[in-house]
């Protein structure tokens, strides 16, 4: 029999050295939130919110929304006075992701169109208050479900979409306001951007799907859409190393933070919040746990030095072996 890996989270997650590495859940409803708690996640880094509105004809009420998001939330909710942190994903509509109520006209590029937080901005499209109850309903839900919130846009290629999402957000009470980094023109204009928002976390799924112009549901384009792939990491550096300068957190919540051998590199390059999940987290704990921040930081160096993804993922677990 194989050894059984560990099956819990285990508390605070930090490297042996004390370098401390947020190990938190994606999660989309009441089931999986249950088995967050389960496998003692710290807390969820990807709420996403689509699964509601995927299925509903006409816009669900604010109540609904609001009972909605408690009872996904509330599994979580640790013991009185310390306030589990969910990081919840405003509605990420469009493209693989259809919204029926929302009414949005065939596009012949559907990745490429208006999907994400473009359908709420201002500047592209009215949608008529959704973003502002959902915002609002977000808020409620957290307070009923006793857990503290952080909100995130999806979709964000700009520092003035952070900003005019960050303006909405702090409108309706949310206290942390942050944006995925998804698109490649977000990193190229991160020191704008991160000027605007109080954290970033990066979805690697979509980040690579544009980065390498490879659609993520094409299983021929596996190979491009591969988060090891060093043209990838190097964005992430520059990412951490433009986030450093302002102190601003930067999360990963795409599949790149299951990988085991891959969290310690994202760790090395200076990422601070690994969301996967739940199933995926003790493994990923457990590896962070057992190592310093200077060989988290030297995988690192090997994976963005090598010459393609494979390369990359056989030297790292060269070094861990
Ligand atoms: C991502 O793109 O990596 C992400 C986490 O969001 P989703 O998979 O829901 O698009
Ligand atoms: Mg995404």
């Amino acid at each position: 029999l194989a050894a059984a890996g560990p099956s819990t989270v285990a508390g605070p997650v930090t490297t042996t050295d004390g370098h401390r590495v947020a190990v938190v859940a994606n999660i989309a409803e009441a089931k999986d939130a249950e088995r967050a708690a389960a496998v003692g996640a710290e807390g969820v880094g990807l709420l996403r919110t689509e699964l509601t509105f995927l299925s509903a004809a006409t816009e669900p009420t604010p109540e609904d929304q609001r009972a909605g998001y408690a009872a996904t939330m509330a599994p979580l909710a640790g013991p009185a006075g310390s306030r589990v942190l969910v990081t919840a994903r405003t509605l990420d509509a469009g493209a693989d992701k259809p919204v029926p109520f929302l009414h949005m006209p065939p596009e012949p590029n559907p990745a490429l169109g208006v999907r994400g937080q473009r359908v709420f901005d201002q500047d592209v499209a009215d949608r008529d208050g959704v973003l502002d109850r959902q915002l609002a309903a977000l808020v409620g839900g957290a307070a009923d479900a006793g857990v503290r919130l952080k909100v995130m846009a999806p979709m964000i290629a700009t520092a003035g979409e952070a900003a005019r999402f960050v303006a909405r957000a702090r409108a309706a009470g949310v206290e942390e306001v942050g944006v995925m980094i998804e698109v490649p023109a977000a990193v190229l204009g991160a020191r704008e951007l991160l000027a605007e928002v109080d954290f970033v976390s990066v979805g690697t799924n979509d980040l690579t799907q544009y980065l390498f112009a490879a659609d993520r549901q094409s299983g021929a384009l596996a190979g491009l859409n591969d988060p090891w792939q060093p043209a990838l990491l190097r964005l992430l550096d520059q990412l951490c190393r433009e986030a450093a300068v302002s102190a601003t957190p930067v999360g990963v919540c795409g599949e790149a933070a299951a990988d085991p051998d891959l969290a310690v590199v994202l760790v090395g390059l200076g990422v601070t919040s690994l969301s996967a999940s739940p199933a995926a987290l003790p493994a990923v704990a457990a590896r962070i746990a057992a190592l310093d921040l200077d060989t988290c930081r030297g995988a690192a160096s090997t994976a963005l030095a090598a010459p393609d993804a494979d390369a990359a993922r056989a030297a790292v677990r060269a070094a861990a072996t």
